[in-house]
């Protein structure tokens, strides 16, 4: 059997803080304000699978008012995002995602974070797939207000 989960998130740029996309940091001279790293893909990516396993969303697994996820990195959110579906008997088919931002310029960026993405589900990089575009200058991510992102995944059942 397979389901399919979709994903999505937003943080605001700021300056004083690390841009952190995929699990990879970006220089830049703002980065995402959250109250774990903010990583913006990372957080969409593991809303993705959270869905797709049915299991509601980040914020009732990782809340933001637990002092234990302040400052964390993603990829540790990732890392028990993935025990959470293996738990219920589930591994990855495929991932794709999008990251909407005007700057900094993401594409020498992408195979560190298909990379660190892949490592971390423990499946093979071509399962795993990272976009980057921007928004032609509209909205708050074409302000540079924020990046924002999107992610789909399709999950097995393990049998
Ligand atoms: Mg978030």
């Amino acid at each position: 059997m397979m389901r399919i989960g979709f994903g999505y998130d937003v943080h605001r740029l700021i300056e004083g803080r690390k841009l952190l996309l995929g699990g990879v940091e970006v220089p830049f001279e703002k980065g995402l304000l959250g109250h774990s790293d903010a990583d913006v893909l990372l957080h969409a990516v593991i809303d993705a699978l959270i869905g797709a396993a049915g299991l509601g969303d980040i914020g009732r697994h990782f809340p933001p008012t637990d002092d234990a996820f302040k400052d964390i990195s993603s990829v540790n959110l990732l890392e028990r995002a993935r025990a959470l579906i293996e738990e219920k008997g589930f591994s990855i088919g495929n991932l794709d995602s999008t990251i909407v931002c005007q700057a900094p310029k993401l594409l020498g960026h992408i195979p560190g974070m298909v990379k660190t993405i892949a490592a971390t589900l423990g499946c093979a990089e071509d399962r795993i797939n990272v976009k980057a575009k921007t928004e032609e200058g509209l909205g708050f991510t074409g302000a540079g207000e924020g990046i924002s992102a999107y992610a789909t995944v399709l999950l097995m059942e393990k049998r």
